[in-house]
């Protein structure tokens, strides 16, 4: 049985489908030429995308042999999960593969604006030795509000709550008797509520019909001034021309950037102009651990439906 893989995976996981005896057929840059993938599908039992391949009814229908479809990495936004159910193909993906390194992300944003060594270091290089530009703060008793809280605000809770945060958290899916509360303290509030009280607000929810720009314009100017907002679940959660907008008015202090409505982002887009805000090419969830853990489980999630 023939696997194609159209994006980025670690080797780890061509391997493991391999040992597991498939052919596997890998092109990194093949998301991008459409045509190509809707020819090449129907020659092929397994697809494994990452999140730029969009996987509609329309590649779902060429691959007449699909049995599976594999997600590497979470959030299935480019995936039709309705028609793939209804044409009765299984969507697996790397649950919680990536959190511990998207939490880790989430920390470093945070400290980033608490003890900015890296701009420290540069002033230093320039000639300067100024202390009082680079008098920081403390995280200690800072409150981070976590927007949606599943398996990444779970990790970045407990990191925060060791660095003697105040957390707060909103999720109208989730009650004060879930595991997350009792095992982070975190405080459930409703979303006003914390827009209003956090010093950082950090998203974690996947993009769907309710959160697509759960953050705009009211919410923007509910944050405080000295605030920042880190955003590492998906663009289309925050509306970018608000962001801009409320960066550039002084809103709020600033914004941490990983994932943008339009990727690669378009160089016209005008949070490039705006010195507050730091944006990352969608790296959150990658490091070597986090990757090789993804590739090796889609690998055997793939290679389990495949062999039934
Ligand atoms: P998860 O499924 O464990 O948690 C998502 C939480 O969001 C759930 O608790 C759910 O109840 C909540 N939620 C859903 N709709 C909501 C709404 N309208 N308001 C508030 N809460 C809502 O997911 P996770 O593993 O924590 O990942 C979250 C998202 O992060 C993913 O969907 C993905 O898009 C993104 N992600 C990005 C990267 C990266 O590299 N930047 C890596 C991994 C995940």
């Amino acid at each position: 049985m023939k696997i194609l893989i159209t994006e980025l995976i670690w080797k780890e996981g061509i391997e493991e489908l391999i040992n597991n005896g498939f052919q596997v057929d890998y092109d990194e840059n093949l998301w991008s030429n459409r045509e190509e993938l809707l020819r090449k599908i129907n020659n092929y039992d397994g697809l494994i995308v990452r999140n730029q391949t969009i996987v509609d009814q329309e590649l779902m229908a060429a691959g007449l042999q699909l049995k599976v479809i594999g997600r590497l990495g979470v959030g299935l936004d480019n995936i039709d999960t309705k028609s793939a159910k209804k044409m009765g193909i299984p969507v697996v993906y790397a649950k919680n593969a990536n959190a511990t390194s998207v939490a880790e992300y989430v920390m470093m944003a945070m400290l980033s604006v608490s003890r900015p060594l890296h701009l420290a270091d540069y002033d230093v290089r320039k000639g300067n030795w100024d202390r009082k530009t680079y008098t920081g703060m403390e995280l200690a008793g800072k409150t981070l509000g976590l927007i949606g809280l599943g398996e990444i605000s779970h990790r970045v809770a407990k990191r925060a709550k060791s660095f003697g945060m105040k957390v707060i958290g909103y999720d109208p899916f989730i009650a004060d008797y879930d595991h997350i509360v009792s095992e982070t303290g975190v405080q459930i509030k409703e979303l006003t509520d914390l827009l209003a009280e956090c010093d950082f607000i950090s998203l974690h929810v996947p993009l769907t019909a309710s959160t697509k720009y759960l953050i705009s314009e009211t919410e923007l100017q509910s944050m405080k001034v000295s605030s920042y907002i880190i955003n590492t679940s998906r663009g289309g959660i925050i509306n970018e021309l608000d962001l801009e907008a409320a960066l550039t008015n002084g809103s709020i202090a600033g914004a941490f950037l990983d994932v943008l409505e339009e990727e690669p982002i378009h160089q016209s887009n005008k949070l490039l102009t705006c010195s507050n805000a730091v944006i990352t090419p969608h790296i959150a969830g990658l490091t070597e651990e986090s990757q090789i853990r993804t590739s090796l489980l889609v690998a055997k999630e793939v290679a389990k439906v495949m062999k039934n």
